[in-house]
C-alpha cells in the first residue's frame, strides 16, 4: 500500500514512477526498469525514464517505431512478453541486458507505453514473483504514465509554443534581423532537446552549400563555410514534397557529413524553399539515439516556416534596399549610395592615409536634347552615358547618378592627378556619337574634381558626413567653373577660387535682399565749378551695409549686379531716391542745377529706357531737366546705346560720359551724340603731377572737349596741387575727396545751403595759387 501511495505521489514524474515501481518488484538490486512511453502521436515509443538512472552519455536511448518489430501488436494485445534482450530487434537499446520482460501498459482504451524490466546479461533470470509483480503493475502504472505522458506533452508543447512565438516575432520584426539565424538555431536546439542545430543554404551551383548559422557543431562549421551537399540532402532538395525527415543512425540513407561532424545518432532535416532564393536546410541532431518524434518534427516544420518567412522578408528588404540605393534608369548607384560609399572611403582614407577623389560630371546641353527630342531619347542618352562612364573607372570605383544629368565617381586611393586622369578619360569616353531618333548626339560634359587628403596630424576624429558633404560641394563648385568656362572640360576645385565664388554668391543674394528690405542708402558727392567755386551738381553713389557682410563697396557689388539684371533694379531705386532728394533740395531753395546718377550699360539693353526713367521722375515729381545721368563711353559705340542716349537727351536729361579715357572712345560718335559732359577717370587725375602720360591724356581730353564744345569734370581730386593744375589746364568742374567726400543727404544739404566745408578759393590758396 505504501508503494501504491508512493506511486500516486510520483504522479507526473516518470523517473520517480520508475524508482517506485522497481521497489515494488522485490528486494533484488540488479534489476533495470525502463519506461517506454508512447509519444502523443502514437508513432514512437520513447525511453522516458529508467531506474537505476544511467548517466546521459552512457549509451543511446532508443526511439522505437511502433509500426515496426511488432511493438504495435504488443501494445494492442496487452499481454506481457518475455524475451532475451539480445534477441529483441532493438536489443542495443537495452545494452548489456539479459532476461527481459516487456509489460504493455493498458487501461481502458489507453495504451500509454511499455514497462520493461530486465536483468544484466549472465545474471539469473527474473523470478516468477518478479514477473507477476511487474505484470500486476500494468493497470496502475498505465494510469500514471498516461497522465505523465499528457503532462509532459503539454509542458513541452507550451514551451515550444512560447519559443515559436519568440521566433515568429523576431522573424517579422524588421529591426532585429541581425543575428536572427543564430538565435533561431539556439531556440530550436532548446525546444526539441537537440545537441546540434544548423541552418545552411544551397549555393546557386546546386552542389555546394554554405553554413548560415549553427549551434553544437565544431567551430570549423562557422557561418560562411562552404561544403558539398550530401546525396541525401540533394535528394531532399530534388523531391517535391517538403516534410521533416527524421533518421536514426541505422538508416542507410543517413550519411550526412554534418551529422557525422557532431557524432549525431539521430537527426532530422527539412528543406525550406524561400521565394526567389536557393533552398535552405534546417537540420538537428542528437548524440543519443533518440529519434525526433512527431512533436519535434511538427515543431521543426513550424520553425522552418517562420524562418522561410524571415528569409523572404529579408530578401525583399534587400531588394527594396537595392532599389533605394540604385538609380532605376541607369542601374548606377544613386545619391544615397554615393554618400554611403563616400563615408566608407573617407573612413578608410583616415586609416590608410591615402586620399579619396570625387569626380562630378554634368552633361552640357542635356536639357536641349530632352526638350527637343523627348524624354525617351533623353533617357537613352543618360543610360548610354552611364554605361560609358562605368567602362572607364576601376572596378572598385563607384559610379553614381545624382539625378538629372549629373554623375559622380568615387575614386578611393586616388590623388588629384589620378582623379584628373579619370575625369579626362570620362570626357573622352563620353564623346562618341550616340544615334538617337533622327539625330546623332555626341554627349559633352563639364567635370569637376575634388580631393580629400586625410590629415594624419589631426587629433580629433573626422566628421565623415561633413567631409563627404563638403567634398560633393567642392566638386560641384569645380564642375560649375568648368561649365562657366564653356563646358566640355575638367576643372579642379581650388579653395581660393571657391572663396571668391562664395563671396560672389553671398553678395548677389545679399543685394537682392537689400533691394527689397531697404538696406541701401545714398551718398552724395559735390561737383564744383572751378570758375565760380559753386556746387553745380551732386553725384549720387549707392551705399550698402549688410548685417553679415558688413559694408560692401559698390566697386564690388555693382559689377556683380551687372551680371544679372539686378543692376537695373538697383539703378531705378537710386534714381527714384536721388530724384526725391533733389525735389526736397529744390523746395528748400538749393541752387544746384542737376542731381547726378549712374546708369549701368545694362539699362540700355532693354528698349524704352527714357520712358522708364521719366515715369520714375514723374512719380517723385522731379523735372528731367534737373537730372544728369553718367554712362560709360562704350555705350556710344554699341548697338542701341546712341539711340537711347538721344532719347534721354530728348526728354531734357543731361548725360555725362563717365570714366572718360579709360575705354576706347570714338570721336565720331562723340560728335554725333550731344552729351554735355566728359568725366576724366580719377586714375588720370591721380597721375596728373607724376606721370607724364596721364598729364598728356588729360590735356588732350581738355583740348578735344573744347573742340567739341563739351565740359569736363575731373574726378578724384585729392590734393590742392591737383586742383591748381586742373584749373591751370582749363578744366571746368572738379570732384574729389578734397572738395567733399561722398556723404549722407544731411551733410550734402548743408553744403548746398552753406557752401563746402573749405571754400574752393582757400583750397587753391593752399596750393599757392597766385
Ligand atoms: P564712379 O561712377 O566712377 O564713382 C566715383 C567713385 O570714386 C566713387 O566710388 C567715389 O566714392 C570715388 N571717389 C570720389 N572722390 C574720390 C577721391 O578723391 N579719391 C578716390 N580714391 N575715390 C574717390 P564708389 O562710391 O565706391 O563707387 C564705385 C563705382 O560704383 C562708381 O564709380 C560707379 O561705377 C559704381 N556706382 C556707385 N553707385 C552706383 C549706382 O547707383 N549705380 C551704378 N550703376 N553704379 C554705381
Ligand atoms: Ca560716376
Ligand atoms: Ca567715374
Amino acid at each position: 500500500m505504501d508503494h501504491v501511495r508512493a506511486l500516486r505521489g510520483a504522479s507526473g514524474d516518470l523517473d520517480e514512477i520508475c524508482r517506485v515501481a522497481s521497489g515494488m518488484l522485490g528486494p533484488r538490486t540488479d534489476l533495470e526498469v525502463t519506461l517506454w512511453v508512447l509519444d502523443l502521436d502514437g508513432e514512437h515509443l520513447q525511453v522516458e525514464a529508467r531506474w537505476p538512472p544511467r548517466p546521459r552519455d552512457a549509451g543511446p536511448d532508443v526511439l522505437i517505431d511502433v509500426e515496426g518489430h511488432g511493438y504495435g501488436r504488443l501494445l494492442a494485445g496487452g499481454e506481457p512478453v518475455r524475451a532475451d534482450a539480445r534477441s529483441l530487434p532493438v536489443g542495443w537499446a537495452l545494452d548489456g541486458a539479459g532476461d527481459t520482460l516487456l509489460v504493455p501498459l493498458a487501461v481502458a482504451d489507453r495504451r500509454p507505453g511499455v514497462l520493461v524490466v530486465s536483468v544484466p546479461a549472465g545474471a539469473p533470470p527474473l523470478s516468477d514473483d518478479e514477473v507477476a509483480a511487474a505484470s500486476g503493475l500494468e493497470e496502475r502504472l498505465a494510469l500514471l504514465v498516461d497522465h505523465a505522458r499528457l503532462l509532459i506533452g503539454a509542458r513541452r508543447s507550451s514551451v515550444r509554443q512560447g519559443i515559436l512565438r519568440r521566433i515568429g516575432e523576431r522573424a517579422l520584426s524588421p529591426e532585429s534581423l541581425d543575428g536572427l539565424e543564430q538565435l533561431f538555431v539556439e531556440d530550436v536546439r532548446s525546444a526539441i532537446d537537440a545537441d546540434a542545430v544548423i541552418v545552411y543554404r544551397a549555393l546557386p551551383d546546386g552542389v555546394n552549400a554554405v553554413v548560415v548559422a549553427q549551434v553544437g557543431f565544431p567551430a570549423v562549421a562557422r557561418p560562411g563555410r562552404e561544403f558539398p551537399l550530401s546525396p541525401h540532402t540533394l535528394a531532399m532538395i530534388g523531391a517535391d514534397r517538403d516534410e521533416v525527415v527524421a533518421m536514426d543512425v541505422d538508416a542507410a540513407m543517413y550519411a550526412d557529413t554534418l551529422a557525422a561532424a557532431v557524432g549525431a545518432a539521430a537527426s532530422c532535416k527539412v528543406v525550406l524553399r524561400p521565394k526567389g532564393e536557393t533552398p535552405v536546410m534546417l537540420a538537428a541532431g542528437r548524440r543519443a539515439s533518440r529519434m525526433f518524434a512527431g512533436p519535434d518534427r511538427r515543431f521543426l516544420a513550424a520553425a522552418a516556416q517562420l524562418l522561410t518567412t524571415a528569409i523572404e522578408l529579408r530578401s525583399s528588404q534587400a531588394k527594396l534596399r537595392h532599389e533605394a540605393t540604385a538609380d532605376a534608369l541607369t542601374g548606377l548607384a544613386n545619391r544615397a549610395m554615393l554618400y554611403e560609399r563616400l563615408h566608407a572611403a573617407i573612413t578608410t582614407a583616415d586609416l590608410t592615409g591615402e586620399p579619396v577623389a570625387l569626380v562630378l560630371a554634368d552633361l552640357d546641353g542635356f536639357k536641349l536634347v530632352n526638350d527637343s527630342m523627348g524624354h525617351t531619347e533623353g533617357d537613352r542618352l543618360l543610360a548610354t552615358v552611364a554605361a560609358r562612364l562605368a567602362s572607364v573607372v576601376r572596378p572598385d570605383d563607384l559610379v553614381a547618378r545624382l539625378g538629372g544629368d549629373e554623375f559622380a565617381v568615387v575614386c578611393s586611393r586616388t590623388d588629384e592627378r589620378g582623379a584628373v586622369a579619370v575625369a579626362e578619360r570620362s570626357l573622352e569616353a563620353l564623346g562618341g556619337a550616340i544615334a538617337l531618333a533622327h539625330r546623332r548626339v555626341a554627349p559633352r560634359a563639364s567635370v569637376g574634381v575634388a580631393v580629400y587628403e586625410p590629415d594624419a596630424t589631426r587629433a580629433e576624429p573626422t566628421d565623415v558626413r561633413a567631409v563627404a558633404t563638403q567634398l560633393v560641394q567642392q566638386a560641384d563648385v569645380a564642375m560649375y567653373r568648368a561649365k562657366a568656362a564653356g563646358g566640355s572640360r575638367v576643372a579642379v576645385y581650388d579653395a581660393v577660387l571657391d572663396q571668391q565664388v562664395r563671396r560672389r554668391l553671398a553678395v548677389e543674394e545679399g543685394l537682392r535682399a537689400a533691394l527689397a528690405d531697404g538696406a541701401l542708402t545714398l551718398a552724395f558727392q559735390p561737383i564744383v565749378d572751378l570758375a565760380s567755386g559753386r556746387i553745380r551738381s551732386m553725384e549720387t553713389l549707392v551705399r550698402w551695409f549688410d548685417d553679415e557682410l558688413g559694408h560692401v563697396s559698390p566697386g564690388e557689388f555693382v559689377p556683380i549686379a551687372e551680371e544679372s539684371d539686378l543692376v537695373c533694379d538697383l539703378d531705378a531705386w537710386v534714381l527714384r531716391h536721388a530724384a526725391a532728394q533733389m525735389v526736397r533740395w529744390i523746395a528748400a531753395g538749393a541752387q544746384m542745377e542737376r542731381i547726378g546718377v549712374n546708369l549701368s550699360a545694362r539699362n540700355f539693353a532693354q528698349p524704352g529706357l527714357a520712358a522708364r526713367v521719366s515715369r520714375i521722375l514723374d512719380e517723385v515729381g522731379c523735372p528731367p531737366g534737373r537730372v544728369l545721368v553718367e554712362i560709360t563711353e562704350s555705350l556710344l559705340t554699341e548697338g542701341v546705346g546712341p539711340a537711347a542716349v538721344h532719347e534721354l537727351l530728348a526728354i531734357g536729361i543731361d548725360v555725362a560720359i563717365d570714366d572718360f579715357g579709360a575705354g576706347f572712345s570714338s570721336l565720331a560718335q562723340l560728335k554725333r551724340v550731344p552729351v554735355r559732359y566728359l568725366k576724366i577717370d580719377r586714375g588720370f587725375v591721380a597721375g596728373l603731377l607724376t606721370d607724364p602720360t596721364d598729364g598728356a591724356i588729360i590735356r588732350s581730353t581738355l583740348a578735344l572737349a573744347r573742340e567739341l564744345g563739351k565740359r569736363v569734370v575731373a574726378e578724384g581730386v585729392e590734393t590742392p596741387e591737383q586742383l591748381r593744375e586742373l584749373g591751370r589746364l582749363g578744366c571746368h568742374l572738379v570732384q574729389g575727396y578734397l572738395l567733399g567726400r561722398p556723404s549722407d543727404g544731411a551733410t550734402a544739404g548743408r553744403w548746398l545751403m552753406q557752401g563746402l566745408d573749405t571754400p574752393l578759393a582757400e583750397l587753391l590758396a593752399a596750393a599757392g595759387h597766385p
